[in-house]
């Protein structure tokens, strides 16, 4: 095997984050009484909120918007479509879902034991998009901190996936050489075609088996293929 060195991705690659959201969001929506103040349920209020919350990552991730204001912007969009002006509420929204979602710890399935059985044979490391300090307490709760090296984050980097940039900081910060690195994530345009583009394998884990003409190095839809397909 010629890798010596894995990178995975962390949201919906080894961490659900959907159903972490969602077992938080049920959290908020019982612990701020939200039926009471207009949201009717619990799936409506998380719909409402992805869809705020989708358009606002994607101006986050172009650079045009700072994570201070994402943070609270999405809980304002979100009661706004309920009618609710209450900014107050909105930035404690936020507060609480920062600290309780990297606290609900949801993994996908086998995700702890492959990667305990891969640690044996590789240096593992993260890349994410995601906040720096949310992503460490996501790994430490979630019993995963001490099998990664690195956690390159794209706040420390300075850019964000898919910009090629932060692969090759990547090896930079881990001495790997590109030729012995390889990507996993869950995102074809950011974790995926971010890799191809800088030159690094990359492995789609694609567990929905949603249709793509992409032809990335290796795909699967289920995390313990790796140990199948590395070892
Ligand atoms: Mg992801």
């Amino acid at each position: 095997m010629k890798y010596k060195h894995l990178f995975f991705d962390l949201d919906r690659t080894l961490w659900d984050f959907d159903q972490s959201a969602q077992q938080t969001f049920a959290l908020l929506y019982e612990k701020h009484a939200l039926k009471q103040k207009g949201i009717p349920d619990l799936v409506t209020f998380l719909g409402t909120y992805n869809k705020h919350n989708d358009l606002l990552w994607e101006s986050y991730r172009n650079g045009e918007l700072k994570k201070e204001i994402l943070r609270d912007l999405r809980f304002i969009h979100t009661l706004e479509s309920f009618g609710i002006m209450d900014q107050e509420l909105a930035v404690t929204l936020s507060e609480d879902y920062l600290y309780y979602a990297p606290r609900t710890v949801h993994l996908f399935p086998d995700a702890v034991e492959v990667v305990k059985q891969l640690y044996a044979h590789f240096e593992l490391h993260l890349i994410t998009n995601g906040f720096e300090e949310v992503q460490h307490i996501k790994i430490q709760t979630a019993g995963l901190e001490s099998y990664f090296k690195k956690v390159i984050t794209s706040e420390a980097a300075g850019v964000k996936k898919p910009d090629p940039m932060i692969f090759a900081y990547a090896l930079q910060q881990t001495g790997a050489s590109l030729n012995e690195s390889l990507m996993i994530g869950d995102d074809l345009e950011v974790d995926i075609l971010g890799a191809k583009s800088f030159g690094m394998d990359q492995l789609y884990f694609n567990p929905e088996a949603l249709p793509h003409t992409e032809n990335p190095s290796y795909e699967i839809r289920q995390l313990k293929e790796i140990v199948s397909l590395l070892l």
